[in-house]
């Protein structure tokens, strides 16, 4: 195990050149003090965080100490913003300190950047928490995410709607690249720079890719493959990411920039968590659709490293691995709604299992159904008598629709010959009985704000294993409470 100050630092990004980003050393925020550490993300650098004195987390999360062997720089990228192409983004308030064991270490919150713009380069503390705990309620859920190693409250005082103090996070992930990492050197037609990048994306992240005919394709379709996964899971758990502009997507696949992120309540594909999204188009139906479009815009960036001199062939390669998105998706997503219905993993799906599905949803989207408690409790459903059937048919105000719905799916429980003990067990390692609820959030911040951060710590643990029973945190396993409608979340953070 290492302390902060024997991190061992191998800095890859880096190495590519101030093409790629800017060096800048971050703006220490006016007294810092720690609010929580992440003991299960430093293991992954094999650092005891928990046994860290004070004064080195203070020193190096506030950005007041870069490490020596770190080399602090702000990424460069553009993207599409609510599909218009922004011709330069970049990390206009987090700074990435360095690499070790494999993690790219970041600021968010650190200060102004040469990617600021106008804006302050501050995080609030009211999003920090919102990132902080989804990211690792994400990982909990077994939902590929960037993760939260710390975070830092301050008595700097930041301009918002209103008056509110900074806060800095240190987010880690093996890479930090987006689709607009790519995009940027598409559009200023810098394709040296665009291979580098894909090259280096290849050696350091997708190896596996170096040994195919055509690596860059291979790349392209790994990016294709993950992301139909990841908005499979997205829409599996219940996840609205409100802003999925092509800066917020991630070329490993994670999840990436929790912004006006909600967890659905009751099932609703139309719901919008993002109340600066007025168009609607992030709304929760979309995002598969949205995430196939990110991709588009990503395949056309790479374009010339498809098929350098003969654009044509280059189009036609792209699209036949964009083709593969809706059945990759569909895929993930039928087989996740399959074990979410409690079916034996491994047996065919049989045909009819989407279907059953789909009607599951229209009803419960007509009847407000919660989507995480409905679930969770189908695992006490009773293949053999319905006896037991009263708890969740009361979920429904029309109640006649559940006992339309339960026919089929007890028919098709007893054709497999499902064992209820089993099927139970099953269910309960893939519907989480806890999710970051917007109310949720909602407490641990308010009572953040007043100088309380026990409820952060609490919230962790809990998320961090959502498919737990926490008989002391029942209260969050149940129904949201009638002022959590009311919660309005929008892009301002
Ligand atoms: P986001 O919507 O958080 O993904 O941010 C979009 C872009 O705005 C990114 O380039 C961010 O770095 C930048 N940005 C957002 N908030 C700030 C801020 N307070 N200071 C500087 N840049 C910011
Ligand atoms: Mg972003």
């Amino acid at each position: 195990m290492h302390t902060l100050n024997t991190l061992p630092f191998n800095n890859r990004f880096a190495t590519l050149g101030e093409d790629f980003f800017q060096r800048v050393e971050p703006t220490a925020v006016e007294k810092p003090f720690l609010i929580h550490v992440n003991q299960q993300a430093a293991d992954l650098i094999n650092l005891n965080i928990e046994s860290e004195n004070n004064a080195d987390l203070l020193a190096y999360f506030s950005g007041e100490k870069t490490f020596v062997e770190g080399d602090a720089l702000a990424m460069l990228y553009s993207g599409h913003q609510f599909g218009h192409y922004v011709s330069q983004l970049g990390d206009g308030r987090a700074i990435m300190l360095g690499e070790t064991n494999g993690y790219e270490l970041q600021l968010k919150g650190s200060g102004q950047t040469p990617f600021s713009r106008n804006a302050d380069g501050r995080a609030v503390l009211r999003s920090t928490i919102r990132e902080y705990l989804c990211s690792e309620a994400m990982h909990g859920l077994g939902i590929p995410t960037t993760r939260a190693l710390c975070m830092l409250g301050s008595e700097e005082v930041v301009h918002r709607e209103r008056l509110e103090y900074a806060s800095v996070m240190v987010r880690m992930a093996p890479s930090h690249v987006r689709f607009g990492s790519f995009e940027v050197f598409f559009h200023r037609r810098q394709f040296d720079l665009l291979k580098q990048l894909a090259d280096f994306m290849l050696e350091e992240h997708f190896p596996e890719c170096l040994q195919q005919e055509e690596p860059y394709v291979g790349l392209l379709q790994e990016v294709v493959t993950r992301t139909a996964k990841l908005m499979a899971q997205w829409q599996l758990v219940g996840f609205a990411h409100g802003v999925m502009n092509t800066d917020n997507m991630s070329i490993l696949g994670l999840t990436l920039d929790y912004g006006p992120f909600g967890f659905l309540d009751s099932y609703n594909p139309d719901f919008i968590g993002n109340h600066s999204d007025h168009q609607g188009r992030y709304v929760f139906h979309q995002q598969p659709n949205i995430g196939l479009w990110n991709l588009n815009m990503l395949a056309q960036a790479m374009l010339p490293l498809l098929e350098a001199d003969n654009p044509e062939l280059a189009v036609e390669k792209a699209r036949a691995v964009l083709q593969s998105y809706q059945p990759s998706y569909l895929d993930a997503f039928n087989s996740g709604m399959s074990e979410k219905m409690g079916f034996y993993a491994g047996t065919n799906s049989k045909e009819g299992d989407a279907e059953l599905a789909n009607n599951l949803l229209t009803i419960m989207a007509k009847n407000q159904v919660d989507y995480t408690i409905f679930f969770r409790k189908l695992a006490d459903f009773k293949a053999y008598s319905s006896k037991n059937d009263s708890e969740l048919r009361d979920l429904f105000l029309d109640r006649e629709a559940f006992d339309h719905w339960a026919v089929d799916y007890r028919q098709r429980l007893i054709e497999e010959g499902s064992d209820d003990v089993q099927r139970k067990r099953a269910m309960n390692q893939v519907n989480p009985k806890y999710i970051l609820r917007n109310y949720m959030a909602q407490i641990a911040i308010e009572k953040a704000e007043a100088g309380d951060y026990s409820e952060i710590d609490k919230m962790m643990r809990l998320l961090q294993t959502p498919f737990d029973e926490h008989p002391d945190a029942e209260i969050y396993a149940g129904h949201p409470p009638s002022w959590a409608e009311q919660i309005s979340v929008s892009c301002s953070s």
